[in-house]
């Protein structure tokens, strides 16, 4: 394998992957689906080519959160895994909070901070996307 190789998984642990090459578009995600899905005030991401992602152990469930999206998860422990556009399905997008490391990427910006909850407050000094990013992705 060349590159980095990324392992991770839900709480309960019956859920796990591992994800290898170079990771894009590492991004903090405020908006409402991300939101409602996780439970979380928002959620961090990056993305690997869909070839270099694979769950190595139990069977995730899948979620449309959109018509254009869906997301995977433990059906057991709920734990959010990852999201794919139906458009582009050579791409998996992986919760960085769910790597046994999460501080091994580090997001580059923020996106959707028109759904920011008023009581976050950032200083990270990254730049902030109101809607997507200008590139039109998520
Ligand atoms: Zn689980
Ligand atoms: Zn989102």
């Amino acid at each position: 394998m060349v590159g980095n190789v990324y392992t991770g998984g839900c709480l309960c642990g019956r859920i796990r992957y591992r994800a290898s090459g170079k990771p894009s578009d590492e991004t903090h995600c405020h908006c409402e689906i991300c939101r409602r899905a996780s439970g979380a005030a928002f959620v961090s991401w990056a993305t690997f080519k869909a070839a270099d992602f694979v769950f190595t152990k139990g069977e995730p469930a899948r979620f449309d959160s959109s018509e254009i999206a869906f997301r995977h998860f433990c059906p057991n422990c709920g734990t959010q895994l990852t999201f794919q556009f139906h458009k582009s399905p050579q791409f998996t997008d992986v919760t960085l909070a769910s790597l046994d490391d999460p501080g091994a990427i580090t997001p580059v910006d923020h996106i959707w901070t028109n759904r920011q909850i008023p009581w976050i407050r950032l200083a990270d000094g990254l730049p902030r996307h109101v809607e997507s990013r200008p590139s039109g992705d998520e």
